[in-house]
């Protein structure tokens, strides 16, 4: 029987134990997968706590339904009923600017309402749909891009917050291609951002499918009734029992003869035929860098930006403005210390008890990383502080959860795709040695169920073509 171990217990090392073992069936291979983390409870970044009636998340609070790998992924757990879809309320989306929250337009009409944007503004980015098309292959920032296209207001009121919600980034060092592909793709395949969402409209009319097409993210959030961790908890226990060792890191790893030797923290060696590492980059980097020096480099250099998540409970009657929509992001040039807030108990009912509100704020990121170094009372100040200049709460919380992540998001910055080029090509020379996890081809819940079932397929191609 072909032995595989997968290391790093977050959503991707998970999805790809769970991956091998049903590519292993579907291609009649005998194959016993061992799972190592690090870390006595597993999940890595996706952790739910809950306290008095308040579901706090200490990282993602869902994912989106405009790729299918998650729902996909919990209709094979068989747990569809266990999925909650997000409160139609939270549709709405805001924007701190100017010193006053304003609603994200909706749809092309409500843009021209909108005040987010100047008339100049708005007339800047409408002529993107006459501006010739830039030249491919170029690793623009986003930032560039956008300037290019839809001018300097857009970029600062519009995609510098997004960056901030989707990546805790900076528009000007994040690659557009790597971060938002599909901006590139649109560019290159129909001339223009708009001229392409258009087009991608029109397909969609025509192949019966409604909706407005959004270059970014876009698509309604979903989440597990009791908070994303659920989603581990079904993984881990669709596992066969002993799969799963948690406490248990891989310390090192060592080439034995055709396959590969795992050496644990604490001394016991595991011989395996293939090994998945789906860690955090710097971590495969420590892995790795005494078997090719440079992939240890190579692999250390993906940045990461560090985060602080507040999440505050309040009496939902001292609040004296709705918590109407999911929440609102802030462009850097309002010189607030928060990236945003999520009104998580508006989004998912049930993150809240019956006449309390929750809000999740994260702090940090690209933009101030020094400020998740701050100690908790001072964290939880802060957000006080920055709620009260936004929203106008004065009440004291009622329930307060202070998380800090010193290397929460990897950040895929110009020069990412070449990076990640030379990457897999020198991991293609190890042999048996596979990467997975969310450094390399998406950072969201979704990019990470989405590629396990690769990283399974490569295993798999790799234990058959060993043995032909
Ligand atoms: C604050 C925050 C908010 C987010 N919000 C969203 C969101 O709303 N929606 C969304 O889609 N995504 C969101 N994300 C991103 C998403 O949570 C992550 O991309 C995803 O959870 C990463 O999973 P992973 O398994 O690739 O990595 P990780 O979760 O980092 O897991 C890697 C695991 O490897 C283990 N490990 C490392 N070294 C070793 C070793 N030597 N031996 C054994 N184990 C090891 C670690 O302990 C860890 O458990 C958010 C992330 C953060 C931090």
């Amino acid at each position: 029987m072909a032995k595989v171990v997968v290391i790093g217990g977050g959503l991707s090392g998970l999805a790809a134990a769970r991956a091998v073992l049903d590519e292993a069936r579907s291609r009649g291979v005998a194959v016993q997968v061992s799972l190592l983390e690090r870390d006595a409870v597993l999940g890595g970044k996706i952790r739910t706590s809950r306290e008095d009636g308040f579901v706090c998340e200490e990282g993602p609070n869902g994912f989106l339904d405009n790729k299918p790998a998650t729902l996909a992924l919990v209709e094979r757990l068989e747990a569809r009923p266990r999925l909650l879809k997000s409160e139609d309320g939270a549709r709405r989306r805001y924007v701190f600017t100017g010193g006053a929250l304003k609603p994200l337009p909706e749809d092309p009409m409500s843009f021209v309402l909108s005040d987010i944007l100047s008339i100049r503004g708005k007339l800047r980015l409408a002529a993107e749909m006459f501006l010739p098309q830039g030249t491919a292959g170029v690793d623009e920032s986003v930032a560039q891009f956008v300037r290019r296209r839809l001018g300097d207001e857009a970029l600062d009121k519009l995609i510098d917050p997004m960056s901030a919600g989707i990546y805790a980034g900076d528009p000007a060092v994040m690659s557009l291609a790597s971060c938002f592909p599909k901006v590139t793709m649109l560019e290159q395949q129909f001339g223009g951002l708009l001229k392409g969402m258009l087009a991608m409209q029109k397909m969609a009319k025509a192949a019966g499918r409604e909706g407005p097409q959004s270059a970014g993210p876009g698509g309604v959030l979903w989440s597990m009734r009791s908070g994303t961790a659920e989603l581990i908890d079904l993984l881990a226990a669709s596992l066969p029992e002993g799969t799963v060792q948690a406490g248990t890191a891989a310390e090192e790893l060592e080439r034995f003869g055709a396959s590969w030797r795992v050496r644990t923290a604490d001394g016991r060696d595991l011989d395996a035929d293939a090994v998945a590492l789906a860690t955090p980059a710097y971590d495969a980097a420590r892995l790795l860098r005494g078997r090719d020096e440079r992939l240890g480099e190579l692999l250390y250099a993906v940045p990461y930006v560090p985060a602080a998540v507040v999440c505050v409970g309040y009496v939902a009657e001292q609040l004296t403005r709705p918590l109407d929509g999911f929440g609102f992001l802030i462009p850097r040039s309002e010189g607030r210390r928060i990236l945003g807030s999520l009104w998580s108990s508006s989004i998912f009912a049930n993150r809240a008890p019956s006449g309390r509100v929750l809000l999740t704020q994260i702090v940090g990121g690209a933009r101030n990383p020094e400020l998740v170094d701050l100690d908790d009372g001072e964290l939880l100040q802060l957000v006080r502080d920055e709620l009260s200049w936004t929203l106008g709460i004065r009440a004291e919380p009622c329930y307060t959860k202070v998380v800090r992540w010193a290397r929460a998001i990897p950040q895929y910055v110009v020069g990412h795709g070449q990076r990640l080029a030379e990457i897999q090509q020198r991991v293609g020379r190890l042999g048996g040695l596979f990467l997975g996890g969310n450094a390399y081809h998406g950072i969201s819940i979704n990019d990470c169920t989405h590629h396990a079932p690769i990283l399974a397929g490569q295993v798999l191609d790799g234990l058959q073509g060993a043995t032909q």
